[in-house]
């Protein structure tokens, strides 16, 4: 964590005050590397070491702590004959051409080290650093310098566990495009958010989040049992392999109706944080399993204390609805054969309208009425992809939709509602206290709020590819 801290004091209270960690191909191989390291030496390596003469002890993995310093830590390994012993510390990559051979999170944690043992009662006036990427050790001594920006860390550190907001991101920091939590921090556009609350308008970096490639398992066919081999979720119907998954791929796992599932499995997903979902086999959304509620308790209070407020709940909301009403303009203009000038210009009134009402209630109306505007031109971004083939849309209807595409429309926004609730779970927030959709009884209002700007990205743009590709026909449906 000092390590962290030293390398920029936002990660370290994202990862050990949030909880949240994220993987990118730094972290992955480093703990390769880690893994390599901490593996008990072999009797082969034992007997070298031996005769080699060199250090007498030569102790992997060992952990101290320190009730005075406020520290635990594991160090790699320990070096040394008698009383004077050296820490080593493995590092991924080939060594810095800094002036002090290393860069300062490095030092900083390897002097921690350091001062651990020392409490132990050992000799520790430096340490090393090993470069796995160019194989070399550069020496780090424990000078007053180095030791005097140790102990200020560690204050730091202590007295940021303590604060109930993160520190403020970086400033244009070389460092965030490798940061493994830049997706989640969004350095540049709090940054922006932040400054042009000021009036200024400062340039935004592209920063690329890393690449989430886990996705959902979704078993539908009834009967069917999922169960766990080593890494992978395999899928069975009477004895037969339908379907498999590897754990690392896997984002949450949806069962459709009458599926069977192990305790194996279910304890695994628990464990990996991955949300288990059972739905009827219409896709009616029962509940879900998931590992132990997201520690962040802070972020709940604020999520409540946003709620509480009307006139914050008010300017997210007007945010929510502006953003859809765009997303809803800007598939017309892109999907429509000849989208009306005058409805894109009433809908883009809307939008500015969206963002000047004064109440919740005026905004729901301004929805309504952007939203029938948009729908009266849904029929015209629809293609026969046969001829003679078109689905016929006169408006939007629900609960129940009476036609195929307000039955694909419904079915895909509830989908959505339930994908937004099991990640607003995931990350902490409850997803039943909203700020624009009031709460009601078993309404996930959170989730309605975040989908409102994705229904026209997600859910309309999939009912049109669908339909428009010719994915489905008028004769995939039946009436009963
Ligand atoms: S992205 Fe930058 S500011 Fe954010 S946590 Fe990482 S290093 Fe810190």
């Amino acid at each position: 964590m000092v390590n962290e801290f030293a390398y920029c004091p936002r990660l370290a209270y994202f990862e050990w005050v949030d909880g949240e960690f994220a993987d990118n191909a730094e972290t992955t191989e480093g703990r390769f590397h880690h893994r390599r390291v901490d593996q008990a030496p072999t009797r082969k390596s034992k007997q070298a070491e031996e005769e080699s003469g060199e250090a007498t002890i030569h102790q992997r993995s060992v952990w101290l702590s320190s009730e005075r310093l406020g520290v635990t830590a594991k160090i790699d390994l320990v070096e040394g004959e008698g009383t004077a012993v050296v820490p080593v510390d493995y590092k991924r990559g080939k060594r810095p051409h800094t002036a002090q051979g290393a860069w300062e999170p490095e030092r900083v944690q390897l002097c921690v080290q350091g001062l651990l043992l020392q409490e132990q009662g050992f000799a520790c006036e430096r340490g090393v650093l090993y470069f796995v990427g160019s194989r070399e050790r550069v020496d780090v001594p424990f000078d007053e310098e180095l030791l005097a920006r140790t102990r200020e860390r560690l204050d730091g550190m202590r007295a940021m566990t303590l604060a109930t907001v993160a520190p403020p991101p970086l400033v244009d920091s070389p460092k965030c495009p490798r940061c493994s939590l830049v997706g989640l921090c969004l350095p540049d556009e709090v940054g922006w958010l932040r400054a042009s609350h000021n009036g200024e308008v400062p340039g935004l970096r592209r920063l690329i989040p890393t690449n989430d490639d886990a996705l959902p398992l979704y078993v539908q066919t009834p009967g069917a049992k999922l169960g766990k081999d080593g890494e992978c979720l395999k899928v069975k119907d009477h004895d037969e392999v339908i379907g498999e998954a590897r754990l690392v791929e896997t984002s949450q796992v949806v069962l459709y109706g009458a599926v069977q599932v192990s305790t194996q499995v279910v304890q695994e997903l628990c464990k990996r944080n991955i949300p288990l979902v059972y739905c009827s086999s219409g896709g009616w959304f029962y509940g879900m399993t998931t590992g132990l509620l997201h520690k962040h308790v802070e972020l709940r209070r604020r999520q409540y204390a946003v709620a509480a407020d009307r006139e914050r709940c008010l300017q997210l909301a007007r945010r929510f609805v502006q953003a859809k009403i765009a997303n809803c303009r800007t598939l017309l203009r892109r999907n429509h054969r000849a989208a009306p000038d005058t409805v894109l210009q009433e809908m883009k009134n809307d939008q500015t309208h969206a963002g000047a009402v004064e109440s919740l209630e005026s905004l729901l109306g301004v929805e309504g009425t952007a939203a029938r505007r948009y729908f009266s031109e849904f029929a015209g971004m629809l293609k026969e992809a046969e001829p003679g083939a078109r689905f016929d849309f006169e408006g939007r209807n629900r609960r129940p939709p009476r036609d195929p595409v307000n039955a694909m429309l419904s079915l895909l926004y509830s989908m959505l509602a339930r994908e937004w609730t099991v990640t607003l779970q995931s990350v902490g927030l409850d997803p039943y206290l909203g700020f624009y959709h009031q709460p009601r009884y078993g309404r996930p209002a959170l989730a309605l709020d975040m989908m409102e700007e994705f229904r026209p990205l997600i859910a309309d743009s999939a009912v049109l590819t669908a339909i428009n590709n010719g994915e489905i026909k008028q004769s995939d449906w039946f009436e009963r």
